[in-house]
């Protein structure tokens, strides 16, 4: 099918929409037509052409939510009309990552993702028919895109999907940040740097630990005031003097 996407010709040149041939999905991938999607500091790296390991020309996106419209031969847990969250970090649930507890770097399909073709090695993407490549086996730049089932997560019908998207990388980084890394605990107090997509998702995983006190700082009035919406119960502009503010706010204990 022909489909438009936002294509990386050239490392440190804007984007070019235009179309692209996609072809059917194959053995245990979906079709999802893409509803929304978020533009993410890892593409923008990529885009310019700092990332070590980028290539051009590419679809770029990471960050997607969409509709399930077809799904290849044995697929197990999709079918159209679901409504999905893309992975780049997809969940197989067999590999030895996948079983520990102690990471979720799923290992099945790594090898030709970071390469940019899908895992039996080719592209579904095409132009003038040759392979265009994908981009952390997602591509969500794109009307529609196909990639592995296990790397689509299901999401609630009822919930918007432009929300959805922002779970696929920059709230999740947050969320998970505080949940798992920072291993926040009830009754704490927090400092959250910086109250992007990422900072705001530390604020809210604060919140869902149960932390007490969550201080939220930013240069941007605009981006703690979103804080404040999310659950810091202290917003302040960060300053030079930030850090010795929170050692005395905490009776130099500091925060998390
Ligand atoms: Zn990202
Ligand atoms: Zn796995």
């Amino acid at each position: 099918m022909k489909i438009r996407a936002a294509v990386l010709e050239e490392f440190g040149r804007p984007v070019v929409v235009q179309e692209v041939e996609l072809a059917e999905p194959k053995v245990g991938e979906a079709l999802v037509r893409l509803h929304a999607c978020g533009v993410c500091h890892t593409d923008l790296y990529t885009a310019s052409g700092a990332d070590p390991t980028g290539y051009a020309p590419c679809v770029l996106g990471h960050e997607g939510a969409g509709v399930v419209e077809a799904v290849g031969p044995d697929v197990r847990f999709l079918q159209p009309g679901d409504h999905v969250v893309t992975l780049f970090a997809p969940e197989c649930g067999e590999c030895a990552h996948c079983q520990s507890p102690r990471t979720n770097r799923c290992l099945a399909i790594r090898d030709q993702q970071g390469l940019g073709y899908l895992p039996d090695g080719t592209t579904r993407f095409f132009r003038d028919g040759e392979p265009l490549r994908h981009f952390m086996g997602t591509s969500t730049f794109a009307e529609y895109t196909v990639l592995p089932e296990i790397a689509l997560a299901k999401v609630d019908p009822e919930a918007p999907l432009e929300g959805c998207a922002l779970f696929a990388c920059g709230l999740s980084t947050g969320i998970g940040a505080a949940l798992n890394t920072a291993g926040v605990e009830a009754g704490s107090t927090v400092a959250v740097f910086g109250c992007g997509l990422v900072g705001l998702g530390a604020v809210i995983g604060a919140r869902l630990t149960g932390a007490e006190r969550i201080i939220a700082l930013d240069l941007s009035a605009e981006r703690l005031e979103h804080a404040r919406h999310h659950g810091a119960t202290d917003v302040r502009v960060a300053d030079a003097d930030s850090g010795e503010w929170i050692r005395a706010e905490t009776g130099g204990f500091g925060a998390a």
